[in-house]
C-alpha cells in the first residue's frame, strides 16, 4: 500500500507516519528530511535547497521532482509493505509528475490522506517542535516532551529547533501552503482519492482515524 500524507506544516504528518511505519512496516519518505540530509552533507541539491528552505519557501519543482524520482528509483525494491509520501507532492505540478513516476516505475498510489488543522494550532505546534538531529524524530515541548530534555527517546540523539521554525519563516511556510499546496486537496478530491481527517485531536485519535481509512481500502 502506497499513500500520500498531506497537510500544512505542523499538521502531524511526521508523527503519524512514524506510527504507520512501526505498525505496518511501511517506509516513510519525507522530502523535508531528504532536503535536510542533503543540507548536512552539502550535496549540490543541499546547497540549492538551502537557499529556499531557510526562508520557508518551497524548493523549485524541477529540483524536488528529480530528487524524489532518483530516491524512488533507487529504493523501489526496499519499501517493504509500501511507502508513505510525507511532504510530497506539494504543488499541482509535483502531483502531475508523480503520476508520470507511477507509470515509469510501476507503482500505484492507493490513497491520499489530508490532515486538517487550523493555523492557530499549527503555530503552537511549530514553535514547540523539537527535532532529532540524528534520526529526524519529532517531539514537542508541551504536547510530546521527550523523557530527558533535549535528548531523543528513540536514539539518544540531540534535539534541536529547526532553522525554518522562526516566526518569520513559519509565516512564509503557512502562506506558501495556502497558495501552492492547498489546491492539491481539490485536485485529489476530484480524482476520488482524498480522505480528510481532523488533525486537531490527540495523536492517538488522529491515528485511529487514519487506520479506519486504510482498513476501508
Ligand atoms: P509535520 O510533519 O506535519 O510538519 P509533525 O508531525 O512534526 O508535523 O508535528 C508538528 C509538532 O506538533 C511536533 O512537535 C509534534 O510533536 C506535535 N504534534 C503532532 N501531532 C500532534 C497532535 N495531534 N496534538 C498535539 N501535538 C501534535
Ligand atoms: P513540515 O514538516 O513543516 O511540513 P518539511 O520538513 O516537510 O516541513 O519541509 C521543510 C522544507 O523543505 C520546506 O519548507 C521546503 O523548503 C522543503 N520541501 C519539503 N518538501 C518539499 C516539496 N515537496 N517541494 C518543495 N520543497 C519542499
Ligand atoms: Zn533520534
Amino acid at each position: 500500500m502506497n499513500i500520500i500524507l498531506m497537510g500544512p506544516p505542523g499538521a502531524g504528518k511526521g508523527t503519524q507516519a512514524a506510527k504507520l511505519v512501526k505498525e505496518f512496516g511501511l517506509t516513510q519518505i519525507s522530502t523535508g528530511d531528504l532536503f535536510r540530509k542533503a543540507h548536512r552533507e552539502q550535496t549540490s541539491i543541499g546547497v540549492i535547497s538551502d537557499y529556499f528552505s531557510k526562508f520557508g519557501r518551497l524548493v523549485p519543482d524541477d529540483f524536488t521532482n528529480e530528487m524524489v524520482y532518483d530516491y524512488l528509483k533507487e529504493n523501489m525494491n526496499n519499501f517493504g509493505n509500501g511507502f508513505i509520501l510525507d511532504g510530497y507532492p506539494r504543488t499541482i505540478l509535483q502531483a502531475r509528475e508523480l503520476e508520470y513516476f507511477e507509470e515509469s516505475l510501476g507503482f500505484k498510489i492507493d490513497a491520499v490522506i489530508n490532515l486538517d488543522v487550523d493555523f492557530d494550532v499549527l503555530k503552537k505546534r511549530l514553535s514547540g517542535r523539537r527535532t532529532c538531529k540524528n534520526c529526524g524524530a519529532t517531539f514537542h515541548i508541551m504536547y510530546k516532551p521527550p523523557k530527558v530534555e533535549g535528548v531523543c527517546d528513540n536514539c539518544g540523539g540531540e534535539l534541536y529547533q529547526r532553522e525554518d521554525e522562526t516566526e518569520a519563516a513559519v509565516k512564509v511556510r503557512l502562506s506558501t501552503y495556502e497558495g501552492q499546496t492547498r489546491p492539491l486537496i481539490d485536485y485529489y478530491k476530484m480524482k476520488g482519492m482524498l480522505t480528510n481527517i481532523n488533525g486537531d485531536q490527540s495523536m492517538d485519535d488522529v491515528y485511529s482515524d487514519i487506520k479506519k481509512c486504510l482498513e476501508a481500502l
